[in-house]
């Protein structure tokens, strides 16, 4: 199986030694070694590959007497991590589909239309703050120069380091020819719950995202000594946001929803000063539209009260929303009884989840598209001990195949 080679060929770049988690950040070093193996892996198998405006990698299969410029069935996931993220969240998607494409070609199979191999950009948005970033730039969902003036934790913009990454940020924006050319898309990726260990299955199929924002929490005070200052005599945003983080963990409990606080930025950051400035993310997500937009406004009016309590302010900016998404119904059906068939008929579970991906993207852009997950046994991801079984790693391309037997063909 090309799959446990392939696995080990990508598996060391961009894991750091230490903590065991990966630093796959987009147009960093480790992240460029990816989009090299990506592009070797295909060239290897004699696939076409291009670049896209936007920096997203296509892996063309287009074999003879196939019409190239036809709508393509297109897999994929993406290769970038979060800070210390785990191994799977997203090259399993990208291994996979290499791994499928192996298995069709020894079986002998041809799609009668185009099949893709997509690694989208920045995913994570680990850099520059905007999740899906590749994804939305293709389909206009992020303005392209919002997009160049991201500024990334190490101080480049998105720009510059695509540029320093050799990519021309001038051609980021929508780009409908590439638009033009993706029939479907089917993402396979690690499941980020307990949703599959529950039901006891390999693979399922996503039913839905939930709708999920990033906000950006900027508390305002003044620094001043830590020693001398009496304490009624500070302005201190931290205490402010202490008391949001908590607020923002009561109301998720009461709604059923998820709120968290993640990534702070302190001014000056240092032990024997009262902070100027606390900078805080929020990450929110909840089951409906309306659930979440209410989540965010009780938070935030929290923050307003908890600051003015304190002689401080606060402003509060959504760096990226995105609406709940319902995969195309016609194609999940269809690939999940196209994978149940080719497992004896046993049950495929479909399933909801709340993390974002680039499916997710492309159906809200008119794209059919359909997500694959496969069981992850703790339901831990964005962490080091992140894991899939072999077994069920296996049984994802196996579901791969299905799927591209049934729709290419
Ligand atoms: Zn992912």
């Amino acid at each position: 199986m090309s799959f446990d080679r392939l696995w080990t060929e990508l598996e060391p770049i961009g894991r750091h030694p230490g903590t065991g988690g990966y630093r796959r950040f987009a147009y960093g070093v480790a992240e460029l070694e990816c989009r090299e193996w990506f592009v070797s892996t295909a060239t290897d198998r004699s696939l076409d590959v291009t670049t896209d405006r936007n920096g997203n990698l296509w892996a063309w299969w287009v074999p003879e007497g196939v019409n190239p410029n036809s709508p393509a069935l297109v897999i994929g996931s993406h290769l970038d991590s979060v800070p210390d993220g785990g191994a799977f969240d997203g090259p399993l998607g990208v291994v996979s589909s290499f791994a499928a494409f192996d298995s069709l070609q020894a079986q002998g199979f041809a799609p009668t239309q185009p099949v893709a191999i997509a690694a989208f950009a920045d995913e994570e948005g680990a850099p520059f703050g905007v999740a899906c970033a590749g994804s939305r730039l293709l389909t206009g969902e992020l303005d392209a120069d919002r997009a160049r003036a991201l500024r990334g934790r190490d101080g480049l913009t998105m720009a510059e380091a695509m540029r320093a990454a050799g990519h021309d940020p001038a051609t980021l924006g929508r780009d409908d020819e590439m638009l033009a050319r993706i029939g479907a898309y089917v993402e396979l990726h690690v499941e980020q719950g307990r949703g599959l260990v529950d039901v006891g299955s390999a693979v399922g199929v996503a039913s839905a995202i939930w709708p999920h924002g990033r906000y950006r929490f900027t508390f305002r005070g003044e620094a001043n000594h830590a020693g001398t200052t009496r304490m009624p005599d500070r302005r201190d945003p931290m205490i402010a946001y202490a008391s949001t983080a908590l607020a923002a963990r009561d109301a998720a409990l009461t709604a059923e929803a998820r709120a968290t606080f993640g990534r702070l930025e302190v001014e000056p950051n240092g032990t024997n000063a009262v902070p100027s400035e606390v900078r805080a993310w929020l990450d929110a997500r909840a089951a409906t539209d309306d659930d979440l937009e209410r989540l965010v406004a009780r938070i935030t009016a929290e923050a307003v009260a908890d600051s003015e309590a304190n002689g401080t302010t606060v402003d509060v900016t959504a760096e990226s929303v995105s609406g709940a998404t319902h995969f195309d119904d016609s194609l999940r059906d269809r690939v999940a009884s196209a994978i149940s068939s080719s497992i004896g008929g046993a049950h495929v579970p479909v399933l909801p989840t709340g993390a974002g991906h680039d499916a997710g993207i492309l159906t809200g852009a008119g794209i059919p598209s359909a997500m694959l997950f496969v069981r992850n046994p703790t339901g831990v991801s964005h962490s080091p001990s992140e894991f899939a079984e072999r077994d069920d790693c296996i049984a994802g391309v196996d579901a791969l195949v299905a799927v591209v037997k049934n729709l290419g063909s």
